[in-house]
């Protein structure tokens, strides 16, 4: 990532909306985005089937949910944050082959450390894990609140933005979709 570009674009931004560059408050502003933006979108140099790469035939073929997995992501119409909870499961495919289960929360930080869209965060985790683990099946549900529409806008603080991508058996069969979406929302 060029650092020192978005150290000059974030400085002629403040100029802009009337500010002084020079005030102490704002003085390291640009550098502290530009580090900050490296973090942010550190996705975008990032493949998500690497962390797929290591997974095991359990020979385990039922459902497997990891739910409420925390997010954080840039939407890339703003440039503002939107974040909630990814939910993911999957049915392993004929070997049984699985992932440790933390790959699939590092998949979902991977992917949302772009800029994004939250239609195409749910579609591009479930394509990945489609990709990496060949299961029968894989759901992504994401539901998340956009600062774009709490802050400015529509002004709709406290509502939340649902998307999923279902693929494979959760496409072709109602059971095994009602049963994932069923535990997921399930309280604890
Ligand atoms: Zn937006």
């Amino acid at each position: 990532m060029n650092e020192k570009a978005i150290r000059e674009a974030v400085s002629k931004m403040i100029v802009a909306i009337g500010e002084d560059p020079g005030r102490e408050g704002l003085i390291d502003t640009p550098r502290r985005v530009a580090e900050m933006y490296s973090e942010l979108f550190s996705g975008m140099h990032q493949d998500p089937l690497e962390e797929l790469k290591v997974g095991y035939e359990l020979g385990h073929r039922e459902l497997i949910i990891l739910k409420d997995i925390p997010f954080y992501s840039m939407c890339e119409h703003h440039l503002l944050p939107f974040y909630g909870v990814a939910h993911i499961g999957y049915v392993p495919n004929i070997e049984g082959r699985v992932v440790g289960i933390s790959k699939l929360a590092r998949v979902v930080e991977c992917i949302s450390r772009r800029p994004q869209i939250q239609e195409r965060l749910a579609t591009q985790i479930a394509d990945a894990i489609n990709d990496g683990l060949n299961p029968d099946g894989v759901a992504v549900v994401i539901q998340a609140e956009h600062m774009c529409m709490v802050m400015r806008g529509i002004k709709k603080p406290g509502s939340s933005v649902i998307t999923s991508a279902l693929r494979g058996a959760f496409r072709k069969r109602a059971t095994i979709r009602a049963e994932f979406f069923s535990l997921i929302q399930e309280r604890k």
